[in-house]
Order: structure tokens, then C-alpha cells, then sequence
């Protein structure tokens, strides 16, 4: 089970956005990446495809390395280290580690 799904505030550990967070609007389907609202901007250059169209530069979030973030407890408003436990009929659970908040 992934520590990290859609809509899970996330702080990013590592690389130019490094200590700011964000919400998760994607993983990728291989699991090994996340995109994060307003996180790892890259412009990427559109090419126009008619005469109306505006073309030229647009911003988009790229993906993260889903090590370099960090899932943030709702209840201790800070990123912490998340622990997954099986039920007994077999259901996962995550919670953070420091205050058993389930997530
Ligand atoms: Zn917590």
C-alpha cells in the first residue's frame, strides 16, 4: 500500500520547492511519483496550433519523487512519519506515527 494517495497534504523534503507544502493531485500510476498543487513548476512551451491561438509559454506542476515528500498529519499540522497497519478483516490503515491519527 502506498503512504501517499490523492488529496493527502504533502511537505516537500527535497529539491527547489524544498520545505513547502501542497496537496496531492496525483500519483503517477507507476507509484514512484506524486504531483503536488503549485509544486515543481516547469514552463513548458506550447506551439501554436491555429492564428487565434495565444501559443507560447505555459506553467504546469511536474511530477516529484514521492521520497521527497512527506505526508502532514491533519491534526499535528506537520510532516510525519506514517505508519500502515492490517485490520483484522484484512482492511489497511495508515496513521501518523506521533498522535495515532488515522489518515
Ligand atoms: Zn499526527
Amino acid at each position: 500500500m502506498l503512504k501517499i494517495k490523492k488529496n493527502d497534504m504533502v511537505k516537500i523534503l527535497a529539491g527547489k520547492d524544498k520545505g513547502k507544502s501542497g496537496k496531492v493531485l496525483a500519483v503517477l500510476p507507476s507509484g514512484g511519483r506524486v504531483i503536488v498543487q503549485g509544486i515543481n513548476f516547469t514552463k513548458k512551451h506550447v506551439k501554436r496550433r491555429r492564428q487565434d491561438d495565444q501559443g507560447g509559454i505555459i506553467e504546469q506542476e511536474a511530477s516529484v519523487n514521492i521520497s521527497n515528500v512527506s505526508v502532514v498529519c491533519k491534526r499535528c499540522s506537520q510532516s510525519v512519519r506514517i505508519s500502515v497497519d492490517v485490520l483484522s478483516d484484512g482492511s489497511k490503515v495508515r496513521y501518523c506515527k506521533k498522535c495515532k491519527e488515522v489518515l
